[in-house]
């Protein structure tokens, strides 16, 4: 009895976790960043929140997985790990050229700013996320429907599991594609750099809790951001599936363009990836692009 009622009450607390681990990992990434903002030292700030939840979600990925099979190697760990290296590496180096090339200085006295300076950061990220992420839900739809720009989506979509090592897992031209459309409407809307940091730091954390094999329940969040209920169905290999959910942090412009997709009497699929032959090897993986297009063109 005594063992039965502690069982009892293991369960709920589990559930209750469930619920709220995904705001969770998201809020204390947030603060810490946040609070290494005040202390002027964001840089390790944002590395101590990004190791710090990749960390944490090792742990929980095991000890509560979504899905057991998941948990095992797909043989794609370095190259998941080589692609998040190389995509961050030319994030780093566009954020740099921005300023270089006063890009980030467009500001909000330039004419090609509307930025509204004075509003709290809170409202500010808000907007600038938003407007991003209109940018960020083009560049994906298109890379799903414009076969060129597929050929390098396809080696994201040729994971066969889900796990959040492989939220990194992007073919360069990709990311530099969904860069351009979003980071260049965020600058254009007068964004200071600070802003746009800030999206760049909330898009790699919620990168994570998107991919990440834990068993969450987001409830209303999956109206509000891109969850791991919503990103699984767009790992689908059904076209009709897989061609919804194209938000990166947000869900909101799947809803005004019609392809949020959630059915709430079914699970998605385990059997995940794509029928392209993307090559298991990383430099098979980089020039996958180039060999599809020449491929194309002989037949
Ligand atoms: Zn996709
Ligand atoms: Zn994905």
């Amino acid at each position: 009895m005594f063992f039965r009622s502690i069982s009892h009450h293991l369960s709920i607390l589990k559930n209750v976790f469930r619920q709220i681990v995904w705001p969770l990992m998201l809020i204390l990434s947030i603060y810490c960043y946040f609070f290494g903002m005040k202390l002027q030292h964001p840089v390790l700030a944002f590395n101590f929140a990004y190791f710090g939840l990749a960390g944490s979600l090792y742990f929980l990925e095991r000890a509560m997985p979504y899905e057991s099979a998941w948990l095992f190697s797909d043989g794609q760990i370095l190259n998941d790990i080589g692609h998040t290296i190389l995509t961050k590496g030319l994030s780093q180096l566009l954020t740099t050229s921005a300023t270089l090339f006063g890009l980030a200085e467009f500001g909000p006295s330039t004419s090609f700013g509307f930025w509204p300076e004075s509003w709290p950061l809170f409202f500010q990220v808000c907007l600038a996320l938003m407007i991003a992420e209109f940018g960020l839900y083009w560049a994906h739809r298109l890379a799903h429907q414009w076969w060129p720009a597929w050929c390098w989506h396809a080696v994201h979509h040729s994971v066969t599991k889900l796990w959040f090592v492989n939220t990194g897992r992007f073919h360069l031209f990709d990311s530099l594609w969904k860069s351009a459309f979003a980071l260049s409407l965020a600058l254009l809307a007068g964004a200071p750099k600070d802003i746009v940091m800030w999206v760049l730091v909330i898009t790699a954390f919620i990168g994570f809790l998107t991919h990440c094999n834990v068993d969450m329940r987001c409830g209303w969040l999956n109206w509000i951001f891109n969850t791991p209920q919503l990103h699984r169905w767009h790992h689908s290999q059904v076209l009709e599936e897989g061609n919804k959910n194209y938000g990166e942090n947000l869900i909101i412009w799947d809803i005004v363009f019609s392809t949020r997709f959630l059915p709430s009497n079914r699970k998605p699929p385990l059997d995940i990836g794509c029928a392209d032959p993307v090559p298991k090897k990383f430099l098979g993986q980089i020039a996958y692009p180039v060999t599809a297009w020449l491929k194309r063109q002989k037949m």
